[in-house]
C-alpha cells in the first residue's frame, strides 16, 4: 500500500459484543484485504486505503485513509453495510466524526441497453452503452446490477448518515444482482454481461429474467467495480460453473502472455462449452452435469479438489460456484495450508437461500 491515505475519516460503532464483532470483520476480510489482527486491534489494508478498528470501552474506534475522496466514501459504505450485517437483529449504533451527505453514490454508473443475445442456450448477453468505460478497463470485474421495476422511472441509491446505501424502497425498489463485467468494448463504449438462464420450477428468478426479456434503450444502473480482478500469477487454476464462467472467460481474456491457465467448468452439456480465446496457455477441462449419475453430488468440488493435489505453493487457484462446493474446496485448500495470498474462492449463488 504505497499511495498517499491523504482522505480521512473517523467513526465510532456500539455493537452489543464488539470483539466478537472484530472477529467476524478479520475473519470475513481476509478474502478481501491483507488483514494484521494484533489484540484489540485490527489493521485492514487493500489498494482503496485502510481501515483500523480497535476495541475499546466495548466499543469499535475505526479510523478510515485513502489516497481518494470517492475511495475513502466506499470504504465507509463498505464498512458500515459489514457492521450492520454482523450485527444482524442485534442493535448497533454507528456514528462518522462527518455523517455522510452523498445523495447519489460515487461509484454508481447509469448505463443503457443496447442490445442482447443468446450467446449458447442458456447463457444470455446483454450490452449496456456507457459514457465512461474507464472504471472497468483491467481491475475488479464485479458489480451490482440494479434495475428499476419494468417502466418506472429509475429512483437510484444515496446514502444514510450511517454510510449505509439508502436504497429506494416500495413502488421504487430495485432488483439488485451481483455480475461479473465479461467484457469492456473501449472502442464502443460498452460493458458486457452475460446472465445464465437458470430456470427454477416454481422460483422466481429474477435477475435471469431481466437478461431475457430487457429491451434496447432501457436505462440500469451498475454499482461499482469491485470484489477481486486478474489474479496475478503466472500458473492459475480456475474451477467454477456457469455462473463463474464469464469471470473465468474475462481472466483468460486478459492474463498476459505466458500464463498457464488449467480451467474445469462445469456447465448442463455440450452446447453450453463456449470458445475461451487467451494470450496464455490454456487447458481446459469440461465438466457435463447432464452426464452425472442421478443425485449426483459436488462432482465439481471433487475433480477441482484433485485437481489442487498437483499444483505448487505458486498457483493462484480461482474458484466461483454454488455455496456448498465453494466451503468444502475452501477448507481442503487450508488444509493443504494453500497460501490466502494466493487464492480467490468465492460462491456466487445459493442452492437453497434462506
Ligand atoms: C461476484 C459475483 C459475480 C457473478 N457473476 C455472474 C455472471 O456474470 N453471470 C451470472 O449468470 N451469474 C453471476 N453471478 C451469480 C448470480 O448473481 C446469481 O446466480 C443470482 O442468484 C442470480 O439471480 P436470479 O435473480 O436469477 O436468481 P435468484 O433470485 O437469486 O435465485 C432464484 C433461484 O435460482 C437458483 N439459482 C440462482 N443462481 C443460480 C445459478 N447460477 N445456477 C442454478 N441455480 C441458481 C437459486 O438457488 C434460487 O432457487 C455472480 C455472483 C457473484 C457473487
Amino acid at each position: 500500500m504505497n499511495a498517499v491515505q491523504q482522505f480521512k475519516l473517523s467513526g465510532t460503532a456500539l455493537p452489543t459484543d464488539a470483539g466478537s464483532m472484530l472477529d467476524e470483520i478479520c475473519e470475513h476480510f481476509v478474502e478481501h484485504a491483507e488483514v494484521q489482527r494484533t489484540g484489540n486491534l485490527a489493521l485492514l489494508s487493500s489498494k482503496t486505503g485502510t481501515a483500523s478498528i480497535r476495541v475499546q470501552d466495548h466499543k469499535l474506534l475505526i479510523e478510515l485513509a485513502c489516497p481518494s475522496e470517492s475511495e475513502l466514501q466506499m470504504s465507509r459504505t463498505i464498512i458500515a453495510e459489514h457492521l450492520f450485517y454482523f450485527a444482524g437483529d442485534d442493535p448497533l449504533e454507528l456514528i462518522w466524526s462527518e455523517p455522510a451527505s452523498l445523495s447519489v453514490l460515487p461509484n454508481i454508473h447509469e448505463v443503457t441497453v443496447v442490445s442482447s443475445e443468446d450467446v449458447t442456450p442458456r447463457m444470455r448477453r446483454v450490452k449496456f452503452a456507457c459514457s465512461d468505460v474507464a472504471p472497468f478497463v483491467g481491475g475488479d470485474m464485479h458489480v451490482r446490477l440494479l434495475a428499476p421495476p419494468k417502466g418506472r422511472h429509475p429512483v437510484w441509491p444515496g446514502l444514510r448518515e450511517d454510510g449505509r446505501v439508502a436504497w429506494p424502497e416500495g413502488e421504487d425498489e430495485l432488483l439488485v444482482r451481483v455480475y461479473t463485467i465479461r467484457a469492456v468494448d473501449i472502442e464502443r463504449r460498452e460493458l458486457w454481461i452475460d446472465f445464465l438462464q437458470h430456470p427454477a420450477p416454481g422460483v422466481k428468478t429474477p435477475g435471469a429474467d431481466f437478461a431475457r426479456d430487457v429491451q434496447p434503450g432501457e436505462k440500469i444502473a451498475l454499482l461499482g467495480p469491485g470484489g477481486g480482478g486478474l489474479p496475478e500469477a503466472q500458473s492459475i487454476l480456475m474451477a467454477g460453473d456457469e455462473s463463474a464462467l464469464p469471470a473465468i472467460a474475462r481472466i483468460a481474456a486478459e492474463v498476459p502472455p505466458d500464463t498457464r491457465i488449467q480451467a474445469i467448468i462445469e456447465v448442463l452439456d455440450e452446447a453450453e462449452e463456449q470458445p475461451l480465446p487467451s494470450a496464455g496457455m490454456i487447458e481446459v477441462r469440461w465438466l457435463h452435469r447432464k452426464s452425472y449419475p442421478p443425485g449426483a453430488k459436488g462432482v465439481l468440488a471433487e475433480e477441482t479438489k484433485k485437481a489442487i493435489t498437483s499444483i505448487d505453493d505458486q498457483t493462484f487457484v480461482w474458484v466461483a460456484c454454488e455455496k456448498e462446493d465453494v466451503r468444502s474446496i475452501r477448507a481442503f485448500l487450508k488444509s493443504r495450508r494453500h497460501d490466502r495470498k494466493n487464492m480467490y474462492v468465492a460462491w456466487y449463488w445459493e442452492r437453497d437461500p434462506a
